[in-house]
Parts: C-alpha cells; structure tokens; sequence
C-alpha cells in the first residue's frame, strides 16, 4: 500500500559528488543515494547522472512525490530554472535543469542556489522552524548566507541575496576568491583558515595539534584544532576565538542593515561547537548598536549531516 504522506525528491547537487533523497514532509530522509558528478566529463554527462539518480527514487512506488527540489552551485534563475555557471563544472554555460527535469520525469520540479536551500531546510525542518526572521550563514570552504524574513527567502534582484562572505572586515586585508580584500571568507573559508593555522603553527611547535597529527600538517583539518582545543590547547582555542571574532564582527554588520538578530549557523567549520557560538554572540553583542545588543543571538543549524538533501527538498515543501 503506498504511504498517503507526502515525500519530496531532495537534491544535493556538488562538484565532486550529487546525493538525492526521498525526504518526508517533516523531514525525515527514507531513501538516499549518492553519485559521482562526472564534472570533468561535462554537462551532458552531470545532467544524465542527476536524472539516474532521479529515476531511481522516483521508481519506488511506495511513496508519493509531490516534487523535485534541487539545490546547485552558480546562479539560478527561479522562474526558468536554469543553472549558470555553477563553478568546478567545465563547460556548463548555462542549462534549463529544472524544465529538463520536469520533462524527463513529468514531477514538478524546483532549482535553487545552495546557500538559500540551506535557510529554507532550516526555516521548513530546522532551527528556523521557531524564528519569523533569521539570517543563515554556512560556514565551508564558502561562507554563504541565506536571508529569511517574516518566514520567506529574500533572494535579492538575482537571487543572489545573503552574501555574508564578502563582508569586508579589514579594507587591507587578503586577497579575496571574489577579486576583493579583506572579506571575511578570507579568514573563515576553510581552506584559507587552514592554511593560516599551518603557517601559524611554525612558531607553535608546543601546540597538541602537531601531536594529534604525527607531525603531518597536510592532515589538518577544522577537526583536528576542535579536537586540540578540547584539550585545551592554548593556540587551538586562540584560532577558534579568532574564527568567532571574525564572524561576530562581520555578523553585527548584517545585523545592523538588516534589524534581524537571530543567526543560524552551519556548515563544517561550526564543528567547532560552543566555544565558537560563544564567540560568535560574544562579539556580535559587542559590536552591534546597543539598542539591538540584547536581542542577538547565534544557533546551531539542526540539519548536519544530509543537510543538502533536506535543504533542497524544503523547496516542494515551502509555501512562497
Ligand atoms: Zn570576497
């Protein structure tokens, strides 16, 4: 007998890997899958591999699907449901995913860029369930941002709305992916942060970082300085509390522009846990003007792991 609740396909689309799922309108993942992307192959072969995976969720007869909801790289236009430019994928250009999909599969299909799925999983499913307004940050290799007000995604004049890696806060600073200097995912991004906590730990050689690593600094990762910082490793704690002064300051930012004081927080490096939060908020409060310093405060995202695949189907399950 086939289930009479309804159940999106989420999916998960990256550079390396694609993961679909077959997500239940309160969230709960009953079916998931993952594939190679083949981006090196190009776009023909990424979009044959997004309908594979597709076509084999959507076969199971035991649930109903209300729709398909993909969360992608690059720009997205909503109305068209294309994907432009999405980066790591050569020869993309500019592809109408959501109407090749709806076509092949005949199941209503929506396309969005990650970082807003990511504010919608948490609006539909997540941390978000409780707040009218919040601002969601993803913390990776990106620093992305979602924006939700009065319970709907703002996505600016492209869609592009929530940048929050690309505040400035040293106008001297780094060299940025983006072009500019000093934005904040210069310090935070996790490849850029690693990199500096490398070259920091030249003249850290009592840190308890060398030790969980054997000595091989090419294993680091933001595991490993919350693992040290656990230990109370004085440098793995002051790189954390750096990490959250950074976010705090360019956070209080955003919280002043936008009069929303609620941030939700996701993505590897808020592995870090509380020790980060506590400085995120710490900061924050410091640095915002006094009369919305009360009202900050700063979350843990809920959805972790498979936070892709919930974030891409809360778009059949969102009510724009
Ligand atoms: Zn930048």
């Amino acid at each position: 007998m086939p289930d009479k609740k309804k159940y999106a396909i989420g999916v998960d689309f990256g550079g390396t890997s694609i993961k679909f799922g077959i997500v239940s309108q309160a969230g709960k993942i009953v079916r998931k899958m993952a594939l190679e992307t083949k981006a090196d192959e190009g776009p023909k072969a990424v979009i044959k591999q997004i309908l594979k995976g597709i076509r084999e969720l959507s076969k199971d007869e035991k649930y109903k699907i209300s729709g398909i909801g993909v969360g992608s790289p690059g720009i997205i236009s909503i109305k068209k449901g294309t994907v432009e430019n999405p980066p790591n994928i050569r020869g993309w250009g500019k592809v109408h995913l959501g109407r090749i999909i709806e076509k092949e599969t005949g199941i209503k299909t929506f396309v969005e860029n990650d970082a807003n799925t990511a504010a919608l999983g948490e609006l539909i499913f997540g941390t978000g369930k409780l707040f009218n307004s919040f601002v969601m940050v993803t913390l990776g290799t990106g620093v992305g941002g979602g924006l939700i007000f009065d319970r709907k995604l703002y996505r600016g004049e492209t869609g592009g709305a929530g940048e929050i890696g690309h505040v400035t806060i040293n106008m001297n600073g780094k060299r940025c992916n983006c072009g500019s200097y000093g934005c904040i995912e210069a310090y935070t991004g996790i490849n850029y942060l690693i990199d500096d906590v490398r070259e920091l730990l030249g003249s850290r050689k009592e840190s308890k970082i060398y030790e969980i690593l054997e000595n091989d600094l090419d294993l680091l990762t933001p595991k490993i300085i919350s693992m040290a910082a656990e230990s109370e490793d004085e440098f793995a704690i002051s790189v954390i509390n750096d990490v959250g002064n950074n976010l705090g300051c360019a956070l209080a930012t955003v919280c002043n522009i936008l009069d929303v004081t609620t941030i939700i927080i996701g993505g590897g490096v808020a592995g870090f846990g509380k020790r980060l939060f506590e400085a995120i908020e710490k900061t924050a409060r410091e640095r915002v003007l006094k009369s919305l310093a009360p009202r900050v405060r700063v979350m843990p995202a809920k959805l972790k792991n498979d936070a892709g695949i919930k974030g891409a189907s809360a778009l059949v399950f969102y009510k724009k």
